[in-house]
């Protein structure tokens, strides 16, 4: 049994689940291209914008690493509920409280173990 969600409470954060899921790997798809090194034709832009070029890219990289770390954490919240185990404290073993559940469907600590 897992944890003390309903059939329908597990279905509706499944769903979640999932469309996060989908919409961070749609993104991180269209964001594919900012991984690549700046390559700037240094005759045609100057030093400021070659300079802005790289800030936009490191916070797109930053970007991309939680998108990647969230991509992680779904799958894992995902294979929780195959196996049951979604739903209950990684730490302590208590059920997490479905409130908990509907802000951040991939926990998976309790609200008394989370950092
Ligand atoms: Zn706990």
């Amino acid at each position: 049994m897992p944890g003390d969600l309903s059939d329908d409470q597990i279905r509706t954060l499944k769903k979640l689940l999932l469309t996060r899921q989908s919409e961070l790997k749609k993104l991180d798809a269209d964001g594919a291209d900012w991984r690549s090194p700046v390559e700037l034709d240094q005759q045609s832009v100057g030093r400021l914008s070659r300079m802005d070029a790289m800030q936009q890219q490191e916070m797109a990289q930053a970007e991309a690493r939680r998108r990647v770390s969230d991509i992680a954490r779904i799958e894992i919240a995902l294979n929780r509920m195959g196996d049951d185990e979604y739903g209950w404290c990684a730490e302590c073993g208590e059920p997490i409280a479905y409130k908990r559940l509907e802000i951040d469907p991939a926990a998976h600590l309790c609200i008394g173990c989370a950092p």
